[in-house]
């Protein structure tokens, strides 16, 4: 279901009235994790501002040790959606368990699968039937037909609105968090007609690596963005402080990019 030759033409996915994957450029902005409500409703406001569609933030934050940050859970989904509608944004978070799906799907937009769940079977199978869209992120040591086949699942299960995003892979090199594989965008959508969306934060860890990232993002074809903004960075409550652009920087991207792409 997910392959091009099953479905010709792009899927397009229409939430409210922004569409993803019709052509123009789609930016979901917003902290790593959702913090407080001042946090995130005054993030929120600086992701409209800036001309930014959907509000990104994580309530259930999948660390790679146990005595880390885990999030703030269903209060940060209850804090994000009050924001989001606030501010005119469509909202995405990681449900990273079958569990917490049903309530993930009632208090957000899009529903986000982390790089750690993409072969998380039990989970896909369950979002086959959420009623909302899922944005799902490649492995990172995942092929491109292993996420495809990530996507099958949700697809298979009764869900067409699924999104790919390619947030980079675990290479030798170690100057970057993760290398961004710019050729996965182009390769994507060759093979599929699900929306392709590049998240230049995880994909290099840098923030001084984002902007050029992003835009080489969209010149390579991307059918959105997903990139982490902070009011804070240097205290916020993840490590991704350092990879996440202040709210000038985030304004200033999205300025450049009306040049390479027509944004929603
Ligand atoms: C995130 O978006 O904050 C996140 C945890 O992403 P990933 O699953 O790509 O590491
Ligand atoms: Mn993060």
């Amino acid at each position: 279901l997910a392959s091009r030759d099953f479905h010709p033409e792009n899927t397009v996915i229409q939430i409210g009235d922004v569409k993803i994957g019709g052509g123009e450029l789609v930016v979901m902005g917003g902290p790593c994790a959702v913090e407080s409500p001042e946090q995130i409703d005054e993030i929120a406001r600086l992701v409209k501002a800036a001309g930014g569609q959907v509000l990104r933030g994580g309530a259930f934050k999948p660390r790679t040790g146990p005595y880390s940050f885990q999030g703030v859970g269903v209060e940060g989904l209850i804090m994000m959606a009050e924001a989001g509608k606030k501010h005119g944004l469509l909202t995405i978070t990681e449900v990273m368990t079958p569990e917490y799906v049903d309530i993930c799907a009632e208090y957000a937009d899009i529903l986000q699968i982390g790089t750690r769940n993409m072969q998380n079977f039990d989970l896909l199978r369950k979002l086959g039937a959420c009623g909302r869209p899922v944005l799902l992120k490649r492995g990172f040591s995942a092929t491109y037909d292993e996420l495809l086949n990530a996507a099958e699942y949700i697809l298979a299960g009764g869900n067409p609105d699924v999104m790919l995003c390619e947030r980079g892979i675990r290479t030798f090199e170690p100057y970057t968090r993760n290398t961004l594989d710019l050729a996965a965008i182009p390769a994507l959508q060759s093979l599929s007609h699900l929306p392709v969306i590049s998240d230049p934060s995880h994909g290099t860890g840098r923030r001084e690596l984002v902007e050029p990232m992003a835009k080489a993002s969209v010149a390579a074809g991307a059918d959105g963005l997903i990139v982490e903004m902070h009011t804070d960075p240097d205290n916020s409550m993840t490590g991704d402080g350092v990879q996440s652009l202040f709210p000038d920087q985030f304004a200033g991207l999205l300025r450049d990019l009306e040049q390479l792409a027509p944004i929603v």
